[in-house]
């Protein structure tokens, strides 16, 4: 009988329906666990009748021990049949199932009549042995369908009080005293059973809603959890997906990217945004990002994502190749680039992008970010509120900077750099008044590498004041050499001035030597200036105070206005090589001649650089120019040479001047 009826519940199909406590109604849990026990209690009552109308076979007839019989097992088959059919999701809806629920109670009462109707009748026939194998039969068979229904404690119920109720009156009516005993037998166990099956329900029923607590409890958690994680991934003050969201999702793009899908990412950083924030607080500033915020979310198409990744840039995700995003890319600048209204004032910033296409630009999101930046970088610098590629060109110039860095890092800088020495002389008499140190690396690696590559690489790689103080050391080794009348020019960057490690160090240097500090020039430009002007104001006062001298480099190619020029600590401008072109033209004569003139008024020396014809030296010297520098006169040299060409000549001019400007 287990293994048919194995067999039958094995012949079921797997549902998909899963019901784990406390997700379900009560009514379709309860449904779900009775449908577990039900076909037991069909098949242990069709059991049970069929032996007992086996034992009754030869005593009864044939319509109490086959017709009968038949018909109600009949019955409780075609209800076993319909527990076992599988059910579909729909079919448990609360209403259905409340509706099955209470066909189940009836058939149950129904059913529990017509078996116990049917055992009382075979009672009349047999013996003593056949009386008990009917009594026996009610009470086991009631008890185990009692048990069967525990998921349904009103079935179990009235089934119970059906078939025992009907075996006390019959036991009654018959006036048995064994009948009666054994009525009342089943009776009080039946009710102990029941008082039980009730309170394992109600323990079932206070499970399933404390789990049912739990679930909301707990979906309401996750509902808090999948907010916090939104909030890790939105930029609090524009709203708009942050880093940590840009990256996840360049990630997830590249693993799911296919051969024929490509995207590009785009970088937008804000023109002129620091100086807005700086002049009208960081209030306005935030306001300002939070409206270029929105501008940018409400310009974009739908497919594409637009993140802030911190301080003014923004960073993009397109689908599609490099026109189209290109075009999108420009789109969003100018929406950016309208001018803002903050209260009362009217701001505009520009901004610039960078773009790169995947695959082709880097196949992981870090790589496809550093050269989107790249680009980006290269666009403020060469190509500034222009949306730039990322191309071989800047791949190439990646790899020059990379293999720099490289290089230097490793380099032997005792070794590896020396100075060259470019004169600058007296416009009239060409006698050299000074040599101005220029640097020079010739890497094993490398070959020869160009000072301003030099420079900015060591700043990159963090090796400037190592650099510099090398440089340093052996200008100072140069300058004991030459002549006393003779000074030395030394190039300062700006990380140099703005760093007191190594104004300190040069200090210290000088002081060793402090013999030579009133021959040394150092020579600055503008733009070393603006990063740190106090810092760097700082420094030159200090020199200045050891009786070094400063010049200001490459005048005219920066922003300052001359006259501005007297709040700083200078004695020298030296006039950019760009101008030395335009002392040929009567106009570019007349505006280095008032520039010539500012510097007189405010007593410092001129030196115009990068003359290179002798008109240019002509034009030099009737623009009133006393000093000057180029490759006319001299191209920068080794020292062995501009000793040699310092050495006192039979001709030289006896009274020597010794004079810079
Ligand atoms: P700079 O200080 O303006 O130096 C003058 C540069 O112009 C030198 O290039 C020189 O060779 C070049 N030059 C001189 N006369 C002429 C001319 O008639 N025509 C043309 N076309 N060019 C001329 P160099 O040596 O390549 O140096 C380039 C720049 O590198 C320097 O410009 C300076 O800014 C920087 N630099 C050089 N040495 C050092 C250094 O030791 N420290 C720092 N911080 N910067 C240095
Ligand atoms: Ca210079
Ligand atoms: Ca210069």
């Amino acid at each position: 009988m287990i293994v048919f009826f194995r067999l039958l519940t094995f012949m079921r199909p797997r549902e998909h329906v899963i019901h784990p406590a406390g997700q379900l109604p009560l009514p379709v849990a309860q449904f779900l666990r009775l449908r577990d026990q039900i076909p037991w209690l069909y098949g242990l009552l069709a059991t049970n009748s069929v032996i007992l109308a086996y034992t009754h076979r030869a005593v009864a007839p044939t319509t109490l021990t086959i017709t009968v019989p038949a018909v109600l097992i009949l019955a409780t088959l075609v209800r076993m049949a319909m527990w076992l059919t599988p059910i579909r999701a729909e079919d448990l809806a609360v209403a259905k199932v409340e509706a099955k629920l209470r066909s189940a109670v009836a058939v149950a009462v129904a059913l529990a009549i017509g078996f116990v109707t049917w055992a009382l009748g075979l009672d009349q026939y047999g013996n003593a042995w056949e009386h008990g194998h009917v009594a026996i039969y009610v009470a086991v068979t009631v008890l185990g369908c009692i048990f069967c229904l525990n998921y349904l404690p009103l079935a179990a119920t009235l089934v119970g009080v059906t078939v025992i109720g009907t075996f006390l009156v019959y036991a009654l009516l018959q006036q048995t005293e064994i009948l009666i005993a054994i009525a009342i037998n089943i009776g009080l166990v039946a009710a102990m059973i029941l008082k039980l099956l009730n309170d394992s329900y109600h323990g079932f029923v206070d499970l399933e809603l404390a789990q049912r607590d739990l679930h909301r409890k707990r979906r309401q958690a996750q509902a808090l959890g999948t907010e916090n994680a939104r909030l890790a991934e939105t930029d609090a003050l524009t709203g708009l997906p942050n880093r940590r969201f840009f990256f996840a999702m360049l990630d997830s793009m590249i693993e799911q990217a296919s051969a024929d899908h490509s995207f590009c990412v785009g970088l937008i950083d804000l023109d002129r945004f620091k100086p807005i924030n700086d002049t009208h607080g960081h209030a306005q500033g935030d306001r300002l990002l939070q409206i270029i915020g929105e501008r940018l979310q409400s310009s974009r198409p739908d497919d594409v994502i637009v993140a802030r990744l911190g301080g003014d840039e923004f960073g993009l995700i397109i689908n599609g190749g490099a026109d189209k995003a290109e075009a999108i890319a420009n789109s969003l600048c100018t929406a950016v680039r309208a001018p803002v209204r903050l209260g009362d004032l009217g701001v505009s910033v520009g901004c610039s992008a960078g773009l790169v296409v995947f695959p082709q630009a880097g196949t992981t999101a870090h790589a496809l970010y550093d050269r989107a930046d790249f680009a980006l970088y290269h666009a403020k610098n060469q190509k500034r509120g222009q949306c730039v590629r990322f191309s071989g060109e800047l791949e190439n110039l990646i790899r020059t900077e990379q293999a720099l860095e490289a290089a230097l890092q490793g380099a032997d800088l005792q070794t590896e750099l020396r100075l060259a020495f470019q004169p600058i002389v007296y416009t009239d008499t060409l006698e050299v008044v000074s040599v101005e140190g220029l640097a020079r690396w010739t890497s094993p690696r490398l070959g020869v590498v160009s000072p301003e590559q030099l420079i900015q690489t060591a700043e990159r790689v963090g090796r400037a004041r190592e650099v510099t103080l090398t440089l340093f050391d052996k200008a100072l080794v140069s300058l004991a050499r030459l002549p006393a009348n003779v000074r030395l020019s030394f190039n300062l960057s700006g990380i140099d001035l703005g760093d007191p490690g190594t104004i300190e160090a040069l200090l210290s240097r000088i002081g060793q030597e402090h013999h030579l500090a009133h021959r040394l020039v150092f020579e600055i430009t503008e733009s070393s200036l603006i990063a740190e002007i106090e810092a760097a104001e700082v420094a030159l006062r200090r020199l200045r105070a050891v009786g070094a001298q400063i010049a200001l480099d490459d005048f005219g190619t920066g922003y300052s206005s001359l006259s501005s020029l007297h709040m700083l600590p200078l004695d020298i401008v030296k006039i950019d090589r760009s101008f030395a072109t335009r002392l040929d033209e009567p106009s570019g004569r007349r505006l280095i001649a008032a520039i010539r003139n500012l510097a007189r008024a405010l007593s410092l020396d001129c030196v115009i650089e990068g003359i290179e014809t002798e008109s240019q030296l002509i034009g030099a010297r009737l623009g009133g120019f006393t000093l000057a520098q180029g490759y006319y006169m001299h191209r920068p040299l080794e020292m062995a040479d501009i000793l040699r060409l310092l050495a006192p000549a039979p001709t030289a001019s006896p009274h020597p001047r010794n004079r810079f400007g």
